[in-house]
């Protein structure tokens, strides 16, 4: 069975986040929560290295470019003209290489959160991934405001302060790509032993 108790995440605080001074009120909602921060540091992420954490695969691309495309459509806007093409594959294409450019931009702050069910936990305190449907308590709810319709047309990302691994495989995946393990340390927080004993 996975071991729930010490699941672990990858977070960032993109570009928006850092020159908005929310580093701090970002690690408080995760700390105060009760994940545990075992790894942290700021980075300036060059577009190679970015080029290995937003993936390639069909997958993440459709999902990422028919996301884009319904967003046009709702707007009433006609994707192809504004994008040169309405596959959602060279839309996720041409999202991504918006969204390297942009974190590439200027410093990150990353981290790795671990503690029970660390990535659905990150997950519901970052909230819904574009700000205008994102829940008020959530840190996108709270601290962002964006659309894809206007950032489509301005070709590039939603701005929405923050990123979270999606799933364990991808939280692993992103952990060994940001972090060595000299860079993870081991420690107990109070909060622990008070919820799930010695
Ligand atoms: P996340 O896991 O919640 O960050 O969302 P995704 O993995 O689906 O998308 C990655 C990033 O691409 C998001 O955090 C946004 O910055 C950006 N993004 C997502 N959907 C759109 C969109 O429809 N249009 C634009 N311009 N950017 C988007």
């Amino acid at each position: 069975m996975p071991d729930v108790r010490h699941e672990r995440t990858l977070i960032f605080i993109k570009p928006d986040g850092v020159q908005r001074g929310l580093v701090g009120e970002v690690l408080r909602r995760f700390e105060r929560a009760g994940l545990k921060i075992i790894g942290l540091k700021m980075v300036q992420a060059t577009p190679d290295f970015l080029e290995k954490h937003y993936p390639q695969t069909e997958d993440f691309l459709r999902t990422l470019g028919g996301k884009t495309r319904e967003a046009f459509a709702a707007a009433g806007l006609d994707v192809k003209e504004q994008t040169g093409s309405d596959d959602p594959l060279a839309i996720g294409r041409a999202v991504r290489g918006w969204l390297i450019d942009y974190v590439a931009s200027s410093p990150v702050v990353a981290f790795v959160l671990e503690g029970i069910q660390a990535v659905g936990t990150a997950r519901k305190l970052v909230g819904d991934t574009l700000p205008f449907r994102a829940a008020p308590g959530t840190i996108r709810g709270d601290f962002s405001i964006d659309s894809p319709t206007v950032a489509n047309l301005q070709r590039r990302p939603v701005r929405n302060l923050i990123h979270a691994s999606g799933t364990v495989e991808e939280a692993d995946f992103e952990i060994g790509l940001w972090f060595r393990p000299e860079e993870l340390f081991a420690y107990r927080r109070v909060d622990e032993v008070l919820i799930q004993g010695e």
